[in-house]
């Protein structure tokens, strides 16, 4: 039997890939229920694209609504692929490794219903999205960095999304991200992008979509800057393995 590290294998993601997730008909979609969901009901909403270790495409495999009044979340429209998962921050730490057998988390997205100031994560969206990699790396042995997003969507006409990956492997100190979040509520979505960036803890941009007719189009140039986020996903297929022997038994 080889050795663990034997079956390392590097799957990259190419900025090009990026740039064609973020326009793609699926992501554009999906970016459209959720804007006008929140914007109808003042309650957030988002998605979850996952990446296929054995056919490294990105997929859209969940897209949530909530309800506060429950903290549940429902899918109306009757997409049988679509799984219904809570998407709070706090039990992000659920989704472990392989939720979507072979699977990863390429980009985490919610709605924030408030639309005024810049989009901004807030000290539980930093929490829960810290705990990601770490998590990954102990229970998979996988090295990945979801890309998280927070948007807000201004009279159903724009979008504007801050887009943050975490660039370092361990836990942050607690007390760092709660300074980091009260250095965040910054007055424009520049200074936000500028203080995660700061931080020195992530990759950050910022990225934004416009109507046109009755479809949400991306900024061409704010779209291009997307390819930042491209890295070298490291997934041991070993454990990848021995998730889908437990799950068969
Ligand atoms: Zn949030």
């Amino acid at each position: 039997m080889p050795r663990a590290k034997d079956c390392v294998q590097i799957l990259p993601i190419t900025g090009e890939e990026i740039v064609d997730f973020f326009s793609s008909k699926s992501f554009l979609d999906a970016l459209d229920r959720t804007a006008n969901y929140t914007y109808a009901t003042g309650y957030e909403s988002g998605f979850l694209a996952e990446r296929g270790i054995d056919d490294n495409r990105t997929k859209i495999t969940e897209i949530v609504f909530s309800r506060p009044e429950s903290l549940t979340f429902s899918y109306r429209e009757g997409v049988q692929d679509v799984r219904r998962k809570h998407l709070y921050p706090g039990r992000q730490h659920r989704e472990v490794a392989g939720e979507t057998p072979g699977h990863y988390p390429f980009f985490k997205f919610h709605f924030h219903p408030e639309a005024r100031g810049p989009p901004c994560p807030s000290e539980k969206d930093l929490l829960a999205a810290d705990g990601v990699r770490p998590l990954y790396a102990k229970v998979s042995k996988w090295d990945v960095r979801p890309i998280e997003g927070v948007g807000i969507v201004d009279n159903q006409r724009e979008i504007e999304m801050v887009l943050y990956q975490k660039s370092i492997r361990g836990e942050l100190p607690r007390e760092d991200i709660q300074e980091l979040y009260e250095q965040i509520q910054a007055i424009s979505v520049d200074a936000v992008v500028k203080c995660l960036r700061d931080s020195g803890y992530y990759k950050a941009e910022f990225t934004r979509y416009m109507k046109n007719g009755t479809d949400y189009v991306p900024c061409q140039d704010a779209l291009k800057r997307l390819a930042i986020f491209a890295y070298n996903p490291a997934i041991q297929i070993e454990s990848w393995v021995m998730k889908c022997r437990i799950r068969q038994a």
